[in-house]
């Protein structure tokens, strides 16, 4: 895309948007971003103390009034930020007023009506990174700064608005564009001299930025689990303890927990904080034929649930005789990555299950069994353990400890690591030297995308579309 013509059409405006959640709150923000910014202020805001505005204020928080000639809106608190260096890179307002909705909401009318426009979704960022005060992974850092759940999502969303991922992308650039400059070399080259230069130099780099993409691909199913949290679909037959393992886990009481079979009929969905990563944990109606209507679709979306499970919790009574239901339900949950939980243990291990989990661990030798005790929570501190060892523990980290959680950079991580594996066939099968530059071109251009250099606007608008508005 022409940047600068985006910036053009940009800067006409003027944008206001309210950037804090509508709530009720102590405090909420309106802001102002564009040239009018601070001409804008002057027409509604008017200072306690000194003289009516002034551009010398940048940098400062002034106490006073918004005003509609003679009404007075609010009472309030503004910044001024003159350009380049605020959110924007353009000139920036923040307007801090009293929460809830009203009083933002009539501060954002009295803004738009003299002279600004309502910001886009995420349109704050946007103008940041198209001004070039960040580049895109930064500005998609900033919604999974706001996004996340977890301590461990939001310290990786922290880097990356600090720049983690633009700094490795860089490197992985630099390096590519030393080998489109030898490769480009030896195409010059080889016009005037008779023999070829050889090749094993550049197969050699290719390979090594081959490895390095593939070191950084290897963290993003880490990233992801990260990002988006670990699916956990709690299943059994019914009345095994599936409520209550799910209470055990929040330490209280969320699901209805009785000794009626078949009372979950739907699954629940709870957000759970395990060591800093998110445990999406579903609770799920019991697996079991039924004639029951209500209670199969239940069944089924159990079924469904676990299909998309990254971690099934299978449980069995441990204290009762293992039936064919279990055994069925092992089978469907065995394909998954599950950990098998012995509950009601306080009551005793069956025979039954003790020859269940032999038989079990002959077939699969990394099968993983907890005993618990989901009523008194016994068992519950060595089932989050194994949970975090399950994930975590073999996980390979990379030198920098960085993860890429986004899939846009996955997937051009991906494209470039293909490009790349079909420059060096190319190398195999004796091509031309001009044919392997444009598999190591569009490497590049990959590299390029992460960072949001030679974008489509499509793809900038629909990212972008992904915030809220005043973001
Ligand atoms: P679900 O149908 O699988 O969700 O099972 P529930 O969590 O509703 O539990 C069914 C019954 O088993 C209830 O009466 C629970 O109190 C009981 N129960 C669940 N876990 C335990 C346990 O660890 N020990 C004992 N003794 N009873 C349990």
């Amino acid at each position: 895309m022409d940047i600068n013509n985006a910036i053009g059409t940009m800067e006409q405006d003027t944008i206001a948007a309210i950037s804090t959640s509508m709530g009720e709150a102590g405090i909420g923000i309106v802001r102002i971003s564009g040239k009018d910014a601070f001409s804008i202020a002057e027409a509604v805001f008017v200072p306690a103390v000194g003289k009516e505005y002034e551009k010398k204020y940048n940098k400062k928080l002034r106490y006073g009034w918004i005003k509609d000639g003679n009404e007075t809106i609010d009472e309030v608190l503004v910044s001024f930020m003159e350009k380049p260096h605020t959110y924007t890179a353009e000139d920036v307002i923040e307007i801090n007023a009293h929460g809830g909705a009203v009083s933002v909401k009539r501060i954002l009318d009295l803004i738009l009506s003299k002279g600004a426009r309502l910001a886009e979704k995420g349109e704050f960022t946007k103008r940041a990174f198209l001004n070039g005060r960040m580049d895109l992974t930064q500005a998609e850092a900033v919604i999974d700064v706001i996004d996340a759940k977890t301590t461990t999502a939001h310290e990786q969303a922290v880097k990356q608005l600090g720049g983690s991922i633009s700094n490795e992308i860089g490197e992985l650039k630099i390096k590519m564009l030393e080998i489109l400059s030898h490769i480009e070399y030896s195409i010059n080259f080889m016009e005037d001299a008779e023999e070829d230069l050889p090749i094993e130099p550049v197969v050699e780099k290719i390979e090594n930025l081959l490895e390095e993409i593939q070191k950084l691909l290897v963290t993003s199913e880490q990233g992801r689990i990260i990002r988006e949290g670990i699916r956990t679909v709690i299943v059994g037959k019914p009345n095994v303890g599936k409520s209550s393992l799910l209470n055990a886990l929040l330490k209280y009481s969320r699901a209805i927990v009785t000794d009626i079979p078949g009372t979950t009929r739907d699954s629940i969905e709870e957000s759970y904080n395990l060591n800093g990563i998110q445990l999406r944990l579903f609770d799920t109606a019991g697996i079991r034929e039924t004639e029951d209507v209500v209670e199969a679709l239940g069944v089924d979306r159990s079924r469904s649930l676990m299909k998309k499970a990254d971690l099934v919790l299978a449980i069995v009574d441990g204290s009762n005789e293992i039936s064919d239901e279990d055994r069925e339900l092992f089978e469907e949950a065995a394909d998954r990555p599950i950990i098998f939980l012995k509950n009601k243990i306080d009551l005793g291990v069956s025979k039954s299950v003790e020859d269940f989990q032999k038989e079990i661990e002959k077939k699969y030798s990394d099968m993983k069994w907890v005993s618990i005790s989901a009523k008194n929570g016994g068992g519950i501190d060595d089932l989050q353990r194994t949970i975090m060892d399950y994930f975590f523990k073999n996980s390979i980290s990379h030198d920098d400890g960085l993860v890429i959680t986004n899939m846009r950079h996955k997937k051009l991580l991906e494209n470039a690591e293909n490009d790349l594996k079909q420059s060096l066939g190319g190398i195999k099968n004796g091509f031309t030297l001009d044919a392997i530059e444009v598999d190591c071109r569009a490497a590049y251009k990959k590299l390029c995308e992460i960072t949001g250099e030679a974008m489509d606007d499509d793809v900038l608008n629909r990212i972008f579309q992904s915030f809220c508005i005043g973001k």
